[in-house]
């Protein structure tokens, strides 16, 4: 039996050269080293099927938020809960990508939203799309949803016991889509989120959570489109936004 000694340190040369002897005197003639290429190639394969297996639990895990996501969905589009059950024509759940790493928070839907079915498709809607084109993302990017999943009359604000009822909703949807960060667009969305009257300005600029998520605070579109001289502030919350998903 030949061995090669190599630069291993003498304890072990020693050690080695006793076992092999041992084998030695067991009739062992020859033993078959794994040629280190070989074990390159395993490791390699090892690594492609742990790959292949990530993706495939990913994409178990995300057919798995998007079957849930569905059956929320079908709850919400049943839902009495609250009195603005009676003046929608569709319930709005939410659209978008459920993988993303951003949810975009209004209040609740409007006219156009009300009659499509969907969130933001209206002016202010069509708004948000082109601020998420600035930073580079589109609707499919991101998630897009609101407080409450109907409308409330005459737009006006969802009241506490409406959004009470909602919240497991939206709560829901939080925790299937698990986001990197909420963007509340507008006072109301985030009055209700962070449980607090503090002023848009005052929430704008602080970090705020919501349920262990960081929210972050923006204007809603259509006060941008009220008063276009809150862009500046608006591109400035977005361009933070960027920030934080490309960490
Ligand atoms: S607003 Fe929410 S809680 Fe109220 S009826 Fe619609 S889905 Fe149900």
């Amino acid at each position: 039996m030949k061995t090669t000694r190599g630069d291993f340190p003498q304890e072990i040369n020693l050690h080695l050269i006793s076992y092999l002897e041992m084998l030695q005197r067991k009739g062992i003639k020859s033993i078959y080293l794994t040629p280190p290429g070989a074990v390159h190639e395993a490791t390699a394969e090892q690594k492609q099927l742990s790959g292949d297996q990530e993706r495939s639990v990913a994409k178990e895990t995300m057919g798995g938020i998007v079957e849930k996501l569905s059956e929320v969905d079908a709850k919400v589009s049943v839902c009495e809960d609250c009195g603005l059950h009676r003046g929608r024509t569709n319930t709005v759940f939410g659209t978008g990508n459920p993988g993303t790493k951003v949810m975009f928070i209004g209040e609740g839907p409007g006219r156009d939203e009300d009659i499509q079915g969907k969130p933001f498709v209206g002016r202010s809607g069509q708004l948000l799309t082109k601020m998420l084109g600035a930073i580079d993302l589109s609707r499919e990017d991101v998630y897009i949803t609101n407080i409450v999943k109907c409308r409330p009359p005459d737009n006006r604000d969802p009241q506490e016991e409406e959004v009470r009822c909602c919240e497991k909703y939206l709560i829901a949807q939080i925790d299937l889509i698990r986001p990197r960060i909420i963007c509340a667009l507008g006072r109301v969305a985030a009055h209700w989120l962070l449980d607090t009257k503090d002023s848009l300005a005052a929430l704008r600029n602080r970090e705020n959570f919501y349920r262990g998520t960081q929210v972050l605070v923006t204007y809603h579109p259509a006060a941008l489109l009220r008063n276009p001289g809150l862009k500046r502030g608006a591109w400035e919350d977005f361009k933070q936004l960027t920030a934080i998903i490309s960490e």
